[in-house]
């Protein structure tokens, strides 16, 4: 039986195994190690790529590119887009499209790489799904001006071949299999688990409308980017690490880079958003209740529709609407009752309800479909309200701190 996901994908969200065989020859390189051999040297290169790419991909690709977190020259965030495009994780203008949907749209149908549509898909799937291969200039427009940006986007084989190359004149074949090839499979996995575990592992300081979370485990090895669930709650700031304990070398070498003018105007948190909506102090964590919701919501609309497949094969029809009036009859009857808890009686009627359709199976069906879409609408409005509540207490809290 396969696991049921709180948000379904779209039909067109399919991996594509033909167009993505290039990615899995890359895995499988690796292991011709076992034939170059591992030196040190060659070692010592796949630490270097492996967290200098990262960097780039960290302070360009997401902090300056998606999210405009700090300034720069032209010629810098060319550097910016040249090195992030090293690490082969596409070019610079379709990574931040992309990440800028996921911020816009978090953890809803609409959101690319929601671990809510599975843990998978939101790893490494939908980047081998046809849907996600353009990338939209609208949603990057401030950045889509830039002809040389737009260049090695387009030709964005340019900048890892560049450094393939370089790591092969470095340290030979192991320099190329082990340098070059293990840091980049490996950085690509590193980058992934942001997508993936930083919206399932970790503690959630802020209540967002999202499942981001914040884990110093991740932080480790994406130089910083585990601080999800801060970033996901102010997206502006050139840091992750809204605190001194949490490790975020990514804006050290930012901070270091302002010193000497490379780059300018570094966002940082201001204090009312350190002290905004904590989880711990009761915000109400609508992100995570949507999650829950959604899930169960989905599981029981997939029940629904097995007794509904085994119903459409007889030919009879499901009346819903009607079902329900049924429903909330009989339990408008329980509530007339002193006792707020339905009492026997009252569920006594609601079975005399069902004993009056056609079997007891198909009434419960009907009964399940009706009040799930009910309480699916409840909610749907309850959150409505709970983002307005947590949007204007936000505002409530900043005016009363600028007093
Ligand atoms: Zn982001
Ligand atoms: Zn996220």
């Amino acid at each position: 039986m396969s696991t049921t996901h709180a948000i379904e994908r779209a039909d067109d969200e399919r991996v594509n195994w033909v167009s993505s065989i290039p990615m899995f020859l890359i895995h499988g390189l690796c292991l011709l190690a076992v034939f170059t051999g591992v030196t040190w040297k060659a070692l010592a290169l796949c630490f270097v790529l492996y967290f200098g790419r990262m960097w780039f991909i960290t302070a360009g690709y997401h902090r300056y590119f998606s999210h405009r977190s700090y300034k720069t020259s032209r010629a810098f965030q060319f550097v910016l887009a040249f090195g992030g495009g090293s690490a082969a994780q596409k070019g610079a203008l379709w990574w931040a499209s992309h990440h800028r949907d996921h911020h816009r749209f978090s953890d809803t149908d609409r959101d690319v790489h929601s671990p809510l549509k599975g843990f998978w898909w939101s790893h490494i799937g939908w980047i081998l799904c046809d849907k996600y291969k353009g990338w939209d200039p609208d949603s990057i427009k401030d950045f889509n001006k830039f002809p040389e940006l737009r260049f090695i986007t387009k030709h964005d084989w340019i900048p890892p071949w560049t450094v393939a190359i370089a790591s092969y004149l470095i340290a030979g074949w192991p320099g190329l299999i082990v340098g070059f090839f293990w840091s980049t499979v490996l950085l690509w996995h590193g980058t992934f688990t942001v997508n993936s575990l930083a919206h399932v592992m970790g503690r959630r300081r802020y209540a967002t409308t999202d499942t981001s979370r914040n884990s110093a485990l991740i932080a480790l090895w994406t130089g910083g980017e585990g601080w999800h669930n801060n970033h996901h709650y102010y997206q502006a700031a050139a840091r992750n690490g809204f605190f001194w304990w949490e490790y975020d070398p990514t804006y050290y070498v930012l901070k270091v880079l302002s010193w000497f003018r490379i780059v300018r105007d570094l966002k940082v948190p201001p204090a009312r958003v350190l002290k905004g909506a904590r989880v711990r102090e009761g915000s109400f964590d609508v992100g995570m209740f949507k999650a829950h919701w959604g899930k169960a919501s989905a599981a029981l609309l997939a029940h629904t529709r097995w007794a509904d497949r085994d119903r459409a094969e007889d030919g009879s029809t499901v009346d819903a609407a009607a079902e329900l009036a049924a429903v909330r009859a009989a339990l408008d009857a329980a509530d007339g009752d002193a006792d707020p808890v339905p009492s026997d009686a009252a569920l006594l009627a609601v079975d005399a309800a069902e004993a009056e359709s056609p079997t007891v199976r198909e009434n419960l069906t009907d009964q399940m479909h009706a009040s799930r879409a009910a309480l699916e609408e409840s909610v749907r409005n309850a959150m409505r309200a709970a983002e307005d509540l947590a949007q204007l207490s936000r505002r409530q809290r900043s005016l009363s701190r600028a007093d």
